[in-house]
Order: structure tokens, then C-alpha cells, then sequence
């Protein structure tokens, strides 16, 4: 990697404005940040224009990227700051501020984790505890966003329905996030919630959030196996309800499946509307029907769901959820070996 140790030319307040109070109109001022500027500080780090005082142990402790770039003998003439090394990042000082605050607050996480947290924190957090190789810190982001994102149909449906970030700008900004940063497990329902979206903001993004041509065409792939895989699997019922042997009158139960489900018709779309994972519990709708074709009916719902879920990650051109679990593990083998 290159060596984030370069000269730059840094100034802060007092420094820029000399005593004529004339300022140097090419160097920008460097502004101190209010909390993550410690006194027993031991490097500065500097992003865009903030300069945080923390500690080379603290940095080196979480980080394999810092703990190497410390052990490079600093080259004379460095910048330094009240004898502090200057590192300058070449980051966002809105994500390093949350970077460093997380690792130096333990109850950074014990907050709930509110919307504002998912769009303005958490995108930044796993992008630079990838970068920087900040395990522990990447592993708390992902399974965060595993909640709502999750890896497992059983932890699909435990999801808090009530707290689901799904802007449709939000969705799509994160197949490429996950893409960058390696955290494919969460990358096949990501997709899935993509695929549920209007075809415009697929096709044309949506607050200034565009996806890649490839990922386009991924999400257009497995929105046409999923609408084919909702009629054949998960909601099979509703499209023609097939009686068990055990139906005394099956002509009859299928006559009033189809009746009573006209309403879920016309108010899905089937035929173009994504709801292969959605579970279906409003079983009232196939009143009339005999016990033991409603209990086929929402026996192949959870066993067409299972197959649904088992099949996403191919539906969208990726691995297969064993072979993204042996790429996880394998990335973070690699990782952890770092700074040895
Ligand atoms: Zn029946």
C-alpha cells in the first residue's frame, strides 16, 4: 500500500493567521476536533480539514493497517504537531470521527441503533474498518446490518417489522457498499429487497443513487426468478390451489381458494409485484376450504419459502449461502493473520 505517511503540509488556527492576521489563501486551517483531541495523545490524524490527537497503542491495538504503519521508522522532517506525528487520511472526517469514536467509547453501540445511525454511521464505519483492517469493529457492523439484512430465513422472519430502513435510494446504495467491502453475506437480501422495488428506480436510481449496469442486470435476473419462483414455490396456492388425496371434494376447494384469493389479486398484482418471501397469514382469505387442503396450502407456503431462500444468492448471480460462508471465512483467516 502506499505510504499514508507522506508529507502534508499541515497549519492550525493560530499557525495560519499570523500576527499581520494575513492567512495563506492555498492552505486550508486545520481545526482541532473538540472531543477526539487528547491531551496524552501520541499521533494526529488528519482528515480533510479535522485533526484528531488519539493514541498510536489504541490505533495499533484495534488495527493491523496502523499497527504496521507505526513500526515504519517515521523519515526525518516529518509534520508534527506538539510532537505528534501528523497521518494524514485520505478519508472523510465524518467517518473517521465515528470510526474513533467507536473504538474509544464501549458504549458506542449501546444506544439503539436508530435510522440516522444506518444512513449517516454505519455505511462509513464498514467501509473504514475494512480499509484499516479493524476486525472486532467489522464484525460488530455487519452483524448489525445482518439484523435487518440477514443471511438465514429464520432471522428474516424474526425481523422487527417496524423499524425496516427501506428507502428505496437506501436499498440500492447498499448492494454496492456490501460489493466494496467484502460483506457478502448480507449482498442476497439486499438484492431481494431491490427486486421488490419500482422498475424505475432500478432502472434509473432514485436520489441520485444509480446502480452499476451489472448490478442492474443482476436485480432484473432475480426479480424474474422470483416472480416465477412465488407462483411454482411460496405462494403456489394462490395461483392454483392443488388438493391433497386426502380432499373429499377438491373441485370445490379449488372453485373457492380461487374465488376467495381474487381479492389478494387484485391487490398484489401477482404478475408483477415480488412477494416470494412474504409470509402469508391471512388464511381466513381460504375459509370454505377443507382442512386438509388448507393444511397443504400452508405446509407448501414454509417449504416453498425455504427453497426460495436456500435459492437467492444464485438468483442474483452470486455464490451459493455455503460457498459466501467458506469466502467469509476465508477473508477473515486472511485478515486476521495480518500484523503478525
Ligand atoms: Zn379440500
Amino acid at each position: 500500500m502506499s505510504n499514508p505517511l507522506k508529507r502534508a503540509r499541515i497549519m492550525i488556527d493560530s499557525e495560519v493567521t499570523g500576527p499581520s492576521g494575513n492567512s495563506d489563501a492555498s492552505t486550508p486551517t486545520m481545526t482541532h476536533h473538540k472531543e477526539l483531541w487528547f491531551d496524552d495523545g501520541s499521533v494526529v490524524l488528519n482528515a480533510e480539514q479535522i485533526l484528531f490527537r488519539v493514541h498510536r497503542t489504541t490505533l495499533s491495538t484495534h488495527s493491523t493497517v496502523f499497527h504496521d504503519m507505526f513500526r515504519i521508522p517515521q523519515p526525518p522532517g516529518q509534520d508534527a504537531i506538539e510532537g505528534c506525528t501528523v497521518v494524514k487520511l485520505p478519508d472523510s472526517s465524518g467517518e473517521v470521527e465515528f470510526l474513533l469514536k467507536a473504538l474509544y467509547d464501549p458504549f458506542f453501540f449501546d444506544h439503539s441503533v436508530t435510522l440516522l445511525m444506518f444512513i449517516e454511521i454505519l455505511p462509513g464505519m464498514l467501509r473504514l474498518s475494512t480499509k484499516y483492517n479493524i476486525l472486532q469493529l467489522r464484525r460488530k457492523v455487519i452483524a448489525i446490518y445482518l439484523e435487518r439484512f440477514p443471511s438465514t430465513l429464520g432471522a428474516f422472519d424474526s425481523r422487527s417489522s417496524g423499524d425496516q430502513v427501506l428507502y428505496p435510494w437506501y436499498i440500492m446504495s447498499l448492494v454496492a457498499l456490501f460489493r466494496e467491502t467484502n460483506a457478502l453475506e448480507c449482498l442476497p437480501c439486499v438484492f431481494y429487497f431491490c427486486s421488490c422495488l419500482p422498475m424505475s428506480d432500478l432502472l434509473h436510481g432514485c436520489d441520485e443513487v444509480v446502480l452499476s449496469w451489472e448490478d442492474k442486470s443482476a436485480c432484473l435476473m432475480g426479480r424474474e426468478e422470483l416472480l416465477r419462483a412465488q407462483e411454482e414455490f411460496s405462494h403456489s396456492f394462490i395461483f392454483k390451489l392443488v388438493s391433497p388425496p386426502n380432499c373429499a371434494n377438491p373441485s370445490v376447494c379449488t372453485r373457492r381458494a380461487r374465488r376467495n384469493l381474487y381479492i389478494f389479486h387484485h391487490d398484489q398484482s401477482p404478475l408483477s409485484s415480488v412477494f416470494a418471501l412474504k409470509l402469508f397469514t391471512d388464511w381466513k382469505m381460504l375459509d370454505g376450504i377443507c382442512p386438509a387442503c388448507l393444511s397443504k396450502a400452508q405446509l407448501d407456503h414454509q417449504a416453498g419459502r425455504k427453497v426460495i431462500w436456500d435459492r437467492l444468492p444464485k438468483f442474483f448471480g452470486l455464490e451459493s449461502w455455503d460457498d459466501i460462508e467458506k469466502v467469509k471465512q476465508n477473508w477473515a483467516d486472511n485478515h486476521s493473520q495480518q500484523g503478525n
